[in-house]
């Protein structure tokens, strides 16, 4: 059967040892046979899942910068609320803290 996937992968016969033969990039089906069908992945293949993993990545990303910025907000609340209290206890023995 002939497919565009057989044009994938390849026997070649490299120049410093031209009776060896050497399967690029090579998928087991072609090791162990070697009429057999390719069943390397295409480039459009390969394409797509890369740009699926960078939007899964990008998807990590985006989760670890709302994460941030949660534990960056909850900090900003916590630090006003001890500036509150510090101003508090100083008002209390009639201390001016400057704002
Ligand atoms: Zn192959």
């Amino acid at each position: 059967m002939t497919t565009s996937r057989e044009l994938r992968c390849t026997w070649i016969a490299p120049s410093e040892d031209p009776d060896a033969r050497l399967l690029v990039p090579g998928c087991m089906e072609r090791v162990q046979d070697w009429d057999a069908d390719c069943t390397c992945k295409s480039s459009a293949e390969e394409l797509d899942e890369l740009e699926a993993r960078v939007a899964e990545l990008e998807q990590q990303l985006d989760a670890q910068r709302d994460r941030y910025s949660s534990l960056h907000s909850a900090d900003f609340r916590e630090w006003r609320k001890q500036k509150a209290a510090v101003r508090k206890a100083n008002d209390m023995h009639g201390t001016e803290i400057p704002s």
